[in-house]
């Protein structure tokens, strides 16, 4: 059943639509800290979609903002339904791998179903997933 979960092209194009629907609204509210124009200031990923999203390794750009007004210039990086904050594997990666993980619940083999290592689905989870438990208390 979970050997057949691949997230498509067509999921990212639309995510990506989301993600730019996203940064217009956020362009046109301004700065958050003092009101000035945004100008884009994207920058480069390079997301890993595992082996469930690899349709998902061409999301290569997260939208992002610079403040034009002197003496702010503070950066503005957007919520993003591509990327979750820093994480290397694409957000859709760590939503699914999670939801299989659970309803697998003590699975050994997830990590190989989804190619995201065991150590990182336990962190993911939290300490009560006991691939977590387990790299815990061999270190
Ligand atoms: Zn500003």
């Amino acid at each position: 059943m979970f050997d057949q979960v691949e997230l498509d092209r067509e999921l990212f194009a639309a995510l990506g639509r989301v993600d730019a629907e996203i940064a217009r609204a956020v362009r046109d509210d301004g700065c958050g800290w003092c009101g000035g124009r945004l100008h884009r200031g994207d920058y480069p990923r390079k997301p890993r979609g595992a082996l469930i999203a690899a349709a998902g390794e061409a999301q290569v750009v997260r939208f992002s903002f610079c403040c034009g007004r002197e003496g702010c210039r503070r950066r503005t990086t957007l919520p993003s339904l591509r990327f979750l904050g820093r994480r290397v594997y694409l957000e859709a990666v760590v939503l699914v791998a999670s939801v299989i993980a659970l309803i697998r619940d003590a699975e050994r083999g997830t990590g190989r179903e989804v190619g995201v290592p065991p150590r990182t689905l336990g962190r993911w989870l939290g300490s009560s997933h006991p691939e977590s438990y387990t790299a815990r208390s061999r270190s």
